[in-house]
């Protein structure tokens, strides 16, 4: 089966979700399409205090069921399904879902990004038998008990700053001297009389035998190595953005981001991109919700000639 359509959305965190509203309200014809739930990254937040108009200590979790009430107040239906293969002919893209083919005049990419992996030995053996890439999805196993947290950005503090409520012992692993997270995350980390940092220290090896049990750490200064006897790991350096399949159809930078110009467009004349899956300078809730915004009024442009007035 195949279909034709004016717009697809890929994706349906909050930059996805945003831009479908936008082009509901500009009464395109369009499809977005889920695959892992409504909300994306916003499922796995604990606490969002940085959304203008949201009380502080918002849970993503609350989140994403708001965006979910949206979409259907809209009688928006995302497809519940992942795109496999896209193709683009001249003036379309031509995506490959499980049940039938879209061709779409456009597309705006809001695929998102997933957690980056460290690649040290053990890793992949102890996912889930003690490493884990989410705090809020897995603290709770490690209530009582010492864990650390690998990374120096606002995402490792915080989940340090959340699993110190639940574990025993925190150690934060961070690879310089110097963490990356904002100052007020830094300043309650500090506070913290559980929550130890290890500075200039790089993860080296994961052990255990049926869980993990052991965590060698080496200074990057002085090249000592110590073992750690931990029973989580909580992996938090960052994303890589789900962009594999759009890699040879858009422009993309050394780490796999979508380049884009200030209209959110992509180097193909009907591909936008918005949200984490993008080159941004800011990774925020707010700026993805404006990026699909911005998306689909671009498209809506090149689509009918014109801006509608809003
Ligand atoms: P991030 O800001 O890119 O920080 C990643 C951290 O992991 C950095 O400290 C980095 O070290 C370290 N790292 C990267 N690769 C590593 C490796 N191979 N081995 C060891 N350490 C490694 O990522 P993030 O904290 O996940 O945040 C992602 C984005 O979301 C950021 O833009 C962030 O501001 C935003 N965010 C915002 C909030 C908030 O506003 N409350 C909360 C969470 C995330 P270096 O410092 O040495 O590069």
């Amino acid at each position: 089966m195949s279909k034709s359509i004016e717009l697809a959305i890929i994706g349906s965190g909050i930059a996805g979700v945003s831009a479908a509203v936008y082009a509901r309200r500009s009464g395109l014809d369009f499809v977005i399409f889920e695959e892992k739930g409504i909300g994306g990254q916003l499922l796995l937040m604990e606490n969002i205090d940085n959304y203008v108009g949201l009380p502080l200590n918002t849970k993503g979790n609350d989140l994403a069921k708001e965006l979910a009430t949206t979409l259907e107040d809209l009688e928006i239906r995302p497809i519940n399904q992942g795109i496999t293969k896209i193709k683009m002919d001249e003036k379309a893209a031509i995506l490959q879902a499980k049940d039938c083919d879209y061709k779409a005049k456009s597309l705006i990419v809001a695929s998102g990004a997933s957690f980056r992996r460290l690649g040290v030995s053990g890793e992949t053996e102890f996912l889930g038998k003690g490493v884990s890439y989410c705090a809020v999805c897995d603290g709770f196993f490690f209530k009582g008990k010492d864990v650390a947290v690998i990374g120096g950005g606002n995402t490792a503090v915080e989940e340090a700053l959340y699993l110190s409520e639940i574990a025993n012992r925190v150690t934060l692993v961070h690879r310089r001297d110097q963490l990356r997270a904002i100052e007020y995350l830094q300043k309650d980390l500090f506070k913290k009389p559980n929550i130890e940092v290890l500075f200039d220290s790089v993860v080296k090896e994961i052990k255990g035998s049926e869980l993990m049990g052991e965590v060698i750490i080496e200074n990057t200064k002085s090249r000592r190595e110590q073992s750690l006897s931990l029973q989580g790991l909580f992996i938090a350096i960052g994303i890589s953005p789900n962009t594999d399949i759009f890699a040879d159809s858009v422009s993309v930078d050394k780490d796999g981001f979508i380049v884009t110009d200030e209209h959110m467009r992509t180097s193909c004349e009907f591909v936008w991109a918005a949200g984490d899956c993008r080159k941004r300078p800011l990774r925020q809730l707010i700026t993805a919700a404006s990026e699909g915004a911005i998306a689909t009024m671009s498209v809506y442009k090149y689509l009918r000639g014109h801006y509608i007035s809003s």
